[in-house]
């Protein structure tokens, strides 16, 4: 089969891979669509952690859909046809956290296309507790989004959203789909802080009520003129970088929620009495989705026809076109990027 894997050192190539047979407890799936993550581009880059965990001739990609081609010894949650998504994450089952029911923070944690073969490829076998079923009415290109949004979906249900003034901060694929739940699910005002006009004008096309753009004048003072001076009830940081952070922090009521699932690569620099303590908010981390609830979640979205994340898919690659892929991403002018194989 034609898969893409991990070169030694930087870059990806197209590789003849086997097809894979599923093991037990396992499940073969026939990818239909794969969609492109920003970790993806980190690891085609050889950046650390990645250059160290991965080595040559491991195929890539860890956002799927397809339909369930065989089924290994054991394995009873899906039947052969069934149309899926995935969960990128693979918890172990049994350590304390998985135990006492956080399986998302699984002390044993691995993931699809990093510690075992993932789906830039025509199949991918995987254990079967990371696949969910899903309408097999849903267009694969929206199908397979279901791993990313679903980091948005937790993101966004961490904190009030029904009636209130919500900014995002960051305009990624995560930050637009994040915006698009908050719509679907009543908030007020959609806030949504981003740096470039592609970006933006996404982020209007799925529901932000006002755009920023941190580059053009002061972002506190916008937002605040845009809240009657209030602030907002609830800041969703999706960039992970210092200034969103502590603009964030400033544009935030008091008593209000900062819920964040970006990753800033270096340590951040906060006024932790006067915009933390003092003003008496909630710091929510967020990590990967809630299982099973984040997915019961999805499973609903998905199935609204109003909830449409269609906007956000702005590139589709054939799976041996994958440099092109990973230059869009790299350039940064785009949504989502989906290969099909
Ligand atoms: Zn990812
Ligand atoms: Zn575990």
């Amino acid at each position: 089969m034609r898969a893409i894997a991990k070169k030694e050192g930087i870059g990806f190539e197209v590789v003849d891979a086997k097809k894979p047979e599923p093991k037990k407890g396992e499940v073969l799936v026939k990818v239909n669509a794969a969609s492109v993550c920003g970790t993806d581009i980190h690891i085609y880059n050889n950046d650390a952690p990645w250059d160290t965990r991965i080595a040559k001739g491991r195929i890539i990609g860890h956002e799927f859909t397809g339909v369930v081609e065989a089924i290994g010894e054991g394995a009873d949650r899906v039947k052969v046809g069934d149309t899926v998504a995935n969960e990128s994450h693979i918890s172990c089952g049994k350590c304390p956290q998985c135990k006492a029911g956080r399986v998302h923070t699984c002390l044993n944690i691995k993931a699809v296309g990093i510690d075992i073969n993932g789906s830039y490829a025509e199949y991918v076998s995987v254990p079967q507790h990371v696949l969910f079923k899903v309408s097999e009415k849903i267009p694969p290109h929206i199908a397979t989004l279901h791993e990313s949004c679903g980091n948005s979906v937790y993101t966004v249900s961490a904190g009030p959203v029904k009636g209130k003034a919500i900014a995002v901060f960051g305009l990624g694929p995560t930050g637009l789909f994040a915006i698009a739940v908050a719509k679907h699910w009543g908030a007020k005002k959609i806030i949504a802080v981003g740096g470039t006009k592609i970006h933006l004008d996404l982020a209007k096309k799925v529901g932000a009520d006002v755009l920023v753009d941190r580059h053009k004048g002061n972002v506190i003072e916008q937002i605040k003129e845009a809240t009657a001076g209030e602030g907002v009830d609830v800041v969703l940081e999706m960039a992970g970088a210092q200034a969103s952070i502590e603009q964030g922090l400033k544009v935030l009521k008091p008593g209000g929620q900062m819920t964040l699932l970006g990753l800033p690569a270096q340590k951040v620099n906060v006024d932790w009495s006067k915009d933390i303590v003092l003003k008496d908010i909630t710091i929510r981390g967020i990590y990967g989705r809630e299982i099973p609830k984040t997915w019961n979640q999805m499973k609903e979205l998905f199935a609204d026809k109003k909830f449409n994340l269609e906007p956000i898919v702005t590139h589709k690659f054939k799976l041996e076109d994958f440099e092109k892929a990973v230059q869009v991403m790299k350039e940064g002018n785009c949504g989502k990027v989906v290969l099909l194989p």
